[in-house]
């Protein structure tokens, strides 16, 4: 039994689905459960009309049209006479019209958020499992939600592994022993029957999760990359296809930020010893990149660049050192509200650390702290990290830019710029 996930990118267009459906095609014989992503930028687009929705903005309308006829030319592309085969597809979208005039006064932005963004991975999953079926493929299209089951966390719902896992060993393995089974990546749902998310780019994780419950013998990953670099191809020139890593390597890299896999991808199935391919959707013959328990392989020197950063800088306001409980205490709101910590760093009466930049976390910041510390938040800069780090070798990287923050360990070494 294995796990295949296409993300947006391997989606975005009717000839893109036509070589997802040419991959499964080869496979059509094994015991198979597929996991796909929202259609190319789809979910951005959502994320759009969530804030239309919220903020009442008279766009709303037009951003919704815009997603609906982005995905009727994908189905017109797909399917002569496509209105007669998609009208599940039609439904879907009759749906989420009617989450246009959602009753705003008890509901917060990330809870409507949760109800609107996991449209885009159910359409794209009712597409493409409509267009295998067409074309001979027998296939089974499963919500998703049904057996990843999460708390309310809204956007950022942690799954809780106990339920997920017996559900899908239970309910799940023996359809997909049975049929290829299509699902959708990135979506869960609460005990109290609400719709979750796992928060961006989170298909990778689903696939993970159904490969854990499933005890799958593989995962792959279909990307538009070769494989898992030592930097983003698409912002270097000069990056190195790394043709296997350990999981633990990997885990490193992806919290690092490494955006070519989902940080908390790896973990379950380096648990269960599950090997993970990362290979191309279009150079299928090629084998991409290895992921598995084979730990301390050599590999290059990694840049990874971590976008959308903000600096945090606490001082005590009465100049006392910063101690355990002062630490104890930050962490504690950060956990409450949701920030998640890059790096820190402390000297005696200062605290500061980066962090993903959102910034209505940290509206309160201030407020919240204001009896101990005062709080300075910038934002926007970026985060270099090198990996296999030689002296010197962040210069080229920083040539005319401006070095915020610095840290290096016997691996790794960072830097924040703006
Ligand atoms: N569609 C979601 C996103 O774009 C999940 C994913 O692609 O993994 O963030
Ligand atoms: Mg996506």
């Amino acid at each position: 039994m294995n796990v295949f996930k296409f993300g947006g990118a391997s989606v975005k267009s009717g000839l893109a689905v036509k070589n997802v459906a040419k991959i499964i095609q080869e496979h059509k014989n094994d015991s198979l459960l597929v996991v796909v992503s929202a259609m190319g930028k789809t979910t951005n687009m959502l994320e759009n009309l969530v804030e239309a929705v919220f903020n009442e903005s008279k766009n709303k309308q037009s951003i919704f049209n815009e997603i609906k006829v982005f995905h009727e030319e994908i189905m017109a592309g797909l399917v002569e006479n496509s209105t007669r085969y998609f009208f599940e597809v039609e439904n879907l979208f009759i749906e989420l019209e009617c989450q246009l005039d959602t009753e705003l006064s008890d509901i917060s932005y990330v809870e409507l958020y949760d109800r609107i963004v996991p449209f885009g991975e159910l359409i794209s999953t009712k597409i493409i499992n409509t267009f295998l079926n067409a074309s001979g493929i027998s296939t089974r299209w499963i919500d998703a939600r049904n057996f990843i089951k999460t708390d309310q966390k809204f956007s950022k719902a942690s799954v809780n592994w106990y339920a997920t896992k017996e559900l899908i060993e239970k309910r799940l393995k023996p359809i997909v022993n049975r049929q290829i089974v299509v699902t959708q990546g990135f979506i869960g749902r609460s005990s109290l029957g609400l719709s979750t998310t796992l928060g961006r780019e989170g298909s990778d994780y689903s696939a993970s999760i159904f490969a854990y419950g499933l005890d799958a013998s593989s995962v792959t990953i279909w990307k538009d990359v070769l494989g898992v670099y030592n930097a983003d191809p698409k912002q270097l020139y000069s990056a190195e296809l790394i043709p296997q890593i350990g999981f633990q390597q990997a885990i490193e890299l992806a919290y690092y930020g490494a955006s070519v896999i989902h940080p908390k991808t790896i973990q379950p199935l380096q648990e269960k010893q599950i090997p993970l391919y990362v290979k191309s959707f279009v150079e299928r013959e090629l084998s991409g990149t290895l992921v598995s328990e084979k730990n301390n392989l050599e590999l290059p020197s990694c840049i990874i660049f971590k976008d959308k950063q903000a600096l945090l800088d606490f001082k005590t306001k009465d100049f006392s050192f910063i101690v355990e409980n002062h630490m104890t205490h930050i962490f504690q709101v950060f956990s409450d509200l949701g920030i998640s910590v890059n790096l820190i760093q402390n000297s005696a009466i200062s605290f500061r650390c980066i962090v993903d930049d959102e910034p209505k976390l940290f509206e309160n910041l201030a407020e919240i702290f204001k009896d101990k510390f005062s709080v300075r938040v910038t934002s926007t800069h970026r985060l270099l990290t090198i990996y296999n780090y030689t002296n010197g070798a962040e210069e080229k990287y920083l040539e005319d830019k401006k070095v915020l923050l610095e840290q290096k360990s016997l691996i790794t070494a960072q830097f924040l710029f703006s």
